[in-house]
């Protein structure tokens, strides 16, 4: 049996016996497991699962097992993801520490940054926010204004960010601010990392249209930061914010399976059925069913483009820009799903507490209204579209 042949059989097996029942299911929104200090634990089975695939280093299989992964090569990876699929097993942890600054603290931090906060992040206690955009300073990042003043043997963080996502949740934040005022604006950017359980640090959540609250704005009040706690070198840290931005909009995309869009998982189909009706085992209408089957099109030249990519960014050939492409693409193509559903849906998918489906535990309309945001978060689609311009296809300004 060839050495994948036995880890195939292996996994199976671990998996087959150490993965709970209550795990090999779909998870509803309140069982989504972020980790961090404020988690609280709805399944018990949820903490078991995390725990135990955190032991194995399961939660970041190919990070090296010395920062708390799992050391799987590429083929092992994609066994381990074939196994859990075929059990249906939940991911045990979502986490941005995992999606986003974990690989960028793999390629920027300090040995000693990265045996102390990498662990945290692959056994899920320690919930990260991200702290770029401030009020003024959206799609032009770069000219952020919060400020870190060096005091000798630490930084003085005061300023507002906004948008900052579950940063009332969060334990730390990854956050920009600006070390070098003089400097031209992408040269006076360092990326520090710092508690966000510190009376200098407050938030104030913001409400999206959806109803949900998810983000809020967050104030720095003279916050004193460790100069350990700063990643890279001093003003070099735009360098850092791009690459960690690529992880973002993979992120967001969805490459590598993780669920980060959030869209429904229900296929347009079903609720053609359910809505519009059925004639002779077919949809009813045939402009419904032509909008559903250029839409599948579309959306499986997307999943295979990403899948493609996905494979060769294992490889080792870095995603890098090419995730503004997935970015862009991904997130109109969700918006342009819940326009379909709310088409079908017609006049009982309108209401605050209308419809839905079993997936998601809002209405269809409310998940329809937090999917406009899609293309806003991790920089809009009109900035990807920039980036594609610019950086991919090497177009002149
Ligand atoms: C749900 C959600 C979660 C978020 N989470 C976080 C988070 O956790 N942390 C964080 O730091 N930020 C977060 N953000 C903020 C997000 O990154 C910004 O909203 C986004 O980058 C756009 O910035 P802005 O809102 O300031 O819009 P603006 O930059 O003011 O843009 C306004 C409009 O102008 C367009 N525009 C601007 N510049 C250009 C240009 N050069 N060319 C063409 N068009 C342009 C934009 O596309 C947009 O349509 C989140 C946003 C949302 C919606």
């Amino acid at each position: 049996m060839s050495d994948l042949a036995v880890f195939r059989e292996q996994t199976r097996a671990w998996l087959e016996e150490n993965c709970p029942t209550s795990m090999r299911t779909s998870s509803p929104e309140n069982e989504v497991v972020w980790g961090g200090r404020k988690q609280t634990w709805i399944n018990p089975e949820s903490k078991l699962w995390l725990d135990r695939m955190a032991e194995r280093g399961w939660t970041v299989p190919r990070w090296p097992t010395e920062y708390g992964g799992g050391g799987l090569t590429l083929d092992e990876d994609k066994i381990l993801t074939e196994e859990m699929r075929h059990i249906n097993a939940r991911l045990p942890l979502q986490s941005f520490g995992i999606w986003m600054l974990g690989p960028a603290l793999l390629e920027f931090a300090s040995q000693e940054q990265k045996l102390h906060y990498l662990p945290e992040i692959a056994r899920g206690e320690i919930r990260w926010c991200q702290g770029y955009s401030e009020p003024e300073y959206g799609s032009d990042l770069a000219g952020l204004q919060t400020k870190a003043e060096d005091m000798g043997d630490y930084y003085l963080v005061n300023g507002a960010k906004i948008w900052t996502s579950y940063a009332d949740e969060a334990d730390w934040i990854f956050c920009l601010v600006r070390t070098d005022s003089k400097a031209p604006k992408h040269e006076g950017i360092s990326f520090v990392l710092f508690n966000m359980d510190d009376p200098a640090v407050t938030t104030s959540p913001i409400q999206l249209i959806s109803g949900a609250s998810p983000f809020c704005q967050t104030f720095f009040d003279n916050v004193k930061v460790p100069k350990t706690q700063l990643v890279g070198e001093l003003n070099n840290g735009w360098t850092i914010a791009k690459r960690l931005l690529q992880h973002e909009r993979q992120m967001i995309s969805g490459i590598g399976g993780n669920t980060a869009l959030g869209g429904s998982g229900t296929q347009l189909e079903d609720i053609a059925k359910q809505y519009v009706g059925e004639e002779r085992g077919r949809i009813a209408d045939p402009a419904v069913r032509n909008a559903i089957t250029e839409h599948r099109l579309n959306d499986r030249a997307f999943q295979l483009t990403m899948a493609r990519s996905g494979e060769e960014a294992k490889a080792g050939k870095a995603v890098g820009n090419l995730a503004s492409i997935f970015k862009f693409y991904g997130t109109e193509q969700n918006k342009r799903k819940y326009e379909r559903m709310l088409e079908m849906m017609g006049t009982q998918a309108m209401g605050w507490t209308g419809d839905t489906f079993s997936d998601r535990e809002i209405s269809t309309t409310r998940q329809w209204l937090r999917s406009k945001a899609n293309s806003i978060e991790g920089g809009t689609s009109e900035v990807q579209l920039n980036v594609i311009a610019k950086r991919v296809l090497g177009l002149p300004d």
